[in-house]
């Protein structure tokens, strides 16, 4: 009996501790302990560190918020509930269906590269591009908005807006992202050390203005995607809709007309556009995909259904538009559409 109690203690406690994050912090006392620190430069001794560095830097800037007396719960609540959602999720469907799906492409590859520096920065042109493609997607096609929006509903930006992900939204945009790069031949180091640069990078570009009020970063937004640019991006201002894609580097946005700076004057409303309970993990999860759902309801004809999922959020077909669209006499519109 004693035995069987030991056990469940056990069972709890690692459950606990891969459930909240720990494993890095359990590690982390393990190493101590032992004075073996080859551990760190061991595949899972990084992946515990990693795992744990997030956790730390957002307790971080919260405690930083508290001490100049702005912290809000609520700024952080969703995106912490968001957080362990889907780690409960990631028991299910593992990081391994990533690397199979890029080991299974990478056999069609179109190019032939190597482990070397010039084709590092191959690797970080085309992962950025598979980056920005997939984000581009995300915000112009109905259904992978659904996904998106949780990513944009909070309406403070701080680290822990980074974990406010749809779970399958990861899943997705992953395929997009990994298919691209096997398909362009990167080999898998190079994949995963600009996967991690990337994410790394990815998470710190939403720090708060409470920490760092300034977000140009001075003469490295010239080169960088800063703050100040995913600030823009998570913003609902007119001027800032649909901009700066990009992750690590704007180029692409520079290229295909979706950059913008950060405008004088013109301070960043971060939300989206839907009226939202923010205090709601089921609207902020679920909201956009209920609203999509009754528009599909609401129109007329299968080929109207089928492209409310991949037109453009704000879009509707023909027949719901002349419903709201009312005329006067002479048949002018005393409405603009909306
Ligand atoms: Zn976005
Ligand atoms: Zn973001």
């Amino acid at each position: 009996m004693e035995a069987f109690i030991q056990g469940l203690l056990t069972l709890l406690q690692t459950e606990f501790s891969s459930f909240a994050g720990l494993e890095g912090l359990v590690s982390l006392i393990e190493l101590m302990k032992t004075d073996d620190y080859a551990w760190v430069l061991t595949v899972a001794g990084f992946g515990a560190m990693m795992g744990l560095f997030f956790p730390v830097m957002i307790f971080l800037e919260m405690m930083a918020s508290a001490l100049k007396g702005s912290f809000r719960w609520k700024n952080f609540k969703i995106q912490v509930l968001i957080y362990f959602t889907n780690r409960v999720v990631g028991k299910v469907i593992t990081l391994q269906l990533g690397f199979t799906l890029f080991a299974f492409l990478h056999q069609y590859r179109f190019v032939d590269t190597s482990v070397t520096w010039y084709w590092f920065i191959y690797g970080f042109m085309v992962y950025d591009f598979s980056h920005f493609l997939q984000h581009y997607m995300a915000h112009r096609i109905r259904l992978f908005w659904c996904l998106h929006s949780t990513h944009h509903v909070p309406p403070h930006m701080n680290l822990s807006v980074s974990w406010a992900h749809f779970y399958i939204e990861n899943f997705y945009a992953d395929i997009i992202r990994l298919g691209i790069c096997a398909l362009a031949g990167l080999e898998l180091e190079i994949m995963v050390m600009v996967y991690i640069i990337d994410s790394v990078w990815g998470h710190l570009i939403h720090t708060s203005e409470e920490i760092l009020p300034d977000g140009r970063l001075g003469l490295l937004s010239k080169f960088l995607l800063t703050p100040s640019h995913h600030r823009v991006h998570h913003s609902r201002n007119p001027n800032y809709i649909d901009k700066n894609f990009c992750n690590l580097i704007p180029v692409y946005d520079r290229l295909f007309g979706t950059y913008q700076a950060e405008i004088e004057g013109e301070a960043p409303i971060y939300g989206v556009t839907r009226d939202v309970d923010t205090g709601s993990l089921f609207d902020v999860y679920f909201g956009e995909t209920i609203e999509m759902l009754n528009d599909i309801k609401n129109t007329s004809g299968v080929g109207n259904k089928v492209a409310y999922l991949f037109m453009p959020p704000g879009w509707h077909p023909d027949d719901v538009v002349s419903k709201k669209y009312r005329t006067t006499k002479k048949g002018g519109p005393i409405n603009p559409p909306f």
